[in-house]
């Protein structure tokens, strides 16, 4: 249907009825600049800067009942504008008009209802947000077609270039930022993505090679690619696609927006459980429910639940300690969540102190139980990542612990594709696991294929087959 269609038929204007001047605002001195700009940090005092819509208290003169039906109505329509996670315009980046929208599929990912045994073994009902169904196969797909659609209206509109797109990354903001950066004109956008060698999967390593971004190596860990991404954006004409980029979070928020359409916008008694690495993703999601709370969209706030590894894990100790320090990494499994300085730390400090207090809480759980929770998902119908198998290792630890009430309703997010973290599968069940991760192998969840001749009957006598009676 097109709008038109629509209105005719409901009477709700599903088109944007403004076009809002965005600022970015810094989180510590307030200082605004327009977001015409390429900026990452405050020009004032260097804090973290968030992206806002100075006009935001005018959408209230649509009702909350009415946002709803507006953004129920736009899953209808085929405008190119309203697809994925742009379906949410005036929450995304009502900036951007449609006609410069980048999109590549992502978002809509599907909410699946745990498997009941499943359920049994973790403590409660839960559903798996299964966000590796993205086009890069994470939920990193969401926060680049922001910061894309960005980069695509700036470049329309002031023409110039070419610039250099630059991320660094545990492996998925990479592969998001090169898939998205080789849509555009080859003259206008190069991109580049440092890596800290060894420490991304296969996979990961093959996407931005893929798309044929200039693939760097440098020895160490995230945090030092992050250091250097900082200190190239500090000093040279590149635009930044890490987290640090508020663009990104905006279109990262669309987890939340997606998560309580898709529970028919009804988040009584909800619980969204968050694997925790720089903090970008957990931040979006607290600011997202933040946005539909201010709109009348939902009634009261989610709780929202980090989880980390013990390996890797300064937010969960901050949030025992109530002292945050950054953290030396030990190497994890869930690898894309292995950071031991979360560059937007302070803004979950903010948003958690101002506003969600009791409602967050941080849990961490041993390298063992990530794995082990993640085949056990797995092995139940599920397509989980490791960092979805600490989500769900981290809510049943909290059902455990009666950190949680187990009569809530849970959503569980899988950040990216199994297929992405085979190879850990895969050292788990041939015993071939780096020590260093402390994790001994359950026999009960390895599997390994055999070997048997082109043979129907030494394969069914392999399976144990019975003969039919006839
Ligand atoms: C990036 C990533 C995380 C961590 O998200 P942050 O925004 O860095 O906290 C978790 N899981 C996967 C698969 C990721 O790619
Ligand atoms: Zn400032």
């Amino acid at each position: 249907m097109d709008p038109r269609e629509i209105r005719d038929l409901t009477g709700i204007d599903i088109l944007p009825r403004h076009r809002p001047a965005m600022v970015y605002q810094c989180i510590r001195c307030s200082r605004t600049e327009p977001l015409e700009e390429l900026l990452y940090t405050c020009p004032a005092c260097h804090s973290l800067l968030r992206v806002v819509d100075p006009e935001f208290d005018a959408l209230s003169e649509r009702t909350g009942a009415e946002w709803r039906r507006v953004f129920d109505l736009r899953r209808a329509t085929q405008v190119d504008g309203f697809r994925g996670i742009f379906a949410f315009h005036e929450l995304v980046l009502p900036w951007v008009p449609l006609e410069d929208v980048v999109y590549l599929g992502e978002g809509h990912t599907p909410l699946v209802r745990a498997n009941p045994d499943l359920a049994r073994w973790v403590g409660a009902p839960l559903w798996v947000k299964n966000d590796g169904q993205n086009p890069s196969a994470s939920f990193k797909d969401r926060g680049m077609a922001s910061a894309i659609s960005f980069l695509n209206h700036y470049l329309n509109t002031r023409g110039g270039g070419p610039i250099l797109g630059i991320c660094a990354s545990t492996g998925d903001t990479s592969a998001a930022a090169a898939l998205y950066l080789s849509y555009l004109d080859r003259d206008a956008v190069r991109s580049a993505v440092l890596l800290p060698r060894g420490r991304v999967t296969p996979q990961q390593l093959g996407q931005p090679l893929g798309s044929g971004a200039r693939v760097i190596e440098v020895p160490g860990v995230f945090d030092d690619c992050m250091r250097l991404v900082e200190e190239l954006a500090a000093s040279y004409e590149v635009f930044l696609l890490n987290s640090k980029n508020p663009v990104r979070i905006n279109g990262q928020k669309s987890f939340a927006f997606e998560v309580a359409q898709q529970l028919g916008w009804d988040v009584d008694g909800l619980t969204v459980v968050v694997p925790i690495g720089n903090a970008g993703n957990v931040t979006a999601i607290l600011e997202g429910f933040l946005d539909l709370q201010r709109l009348g969209v939902i009634g009261g706030l989610p709780r929202i639940l980090g989880v980390q590894s013990d390996h890797a894990d300064p937010v969960a100790r901050w949030q025992r300690s109530g002292q945050y320090r950054p953290v030396t990494v030990r190497p994890s499994v869930a690898q894309a969540a292995m950071i031991g300085n979360p560059v937007s730390f302070p803004k979950v400090q903010g948003l958690v102190d101002a506003v969600y207090r009791e409602r967050f809480a941080c849990v961490s759980v041993t390298e063992q139980e990530i794995l082990d929770t993640m085949l056990v998902a797995n092995r139940h119908g599920h397509v989980v990542c490791t960092q979805g198998g600490e989500a769900i290792a981290g809510l049943r630890k909290a059902l455990g612990e009666g950190l949680v009430d187990p009569a809530g309703r849970f959503v569980c997010d899988s950040t990216s594709h199994q297929l992405k973290f085979a190879g850990f599968q895969d050292a788990y069940f041939e015993d071939a696991l780096d020590p260093a991760y402390g994790i001994t192998p359950r026999a009960d969840l390895a599997n390994r294929p055999v070997q048997l001749p082109a043979d129907a009957g030494a394969i069914a006598e392999h399976l144990g087959l019975a003969r039919r009676s006839r």
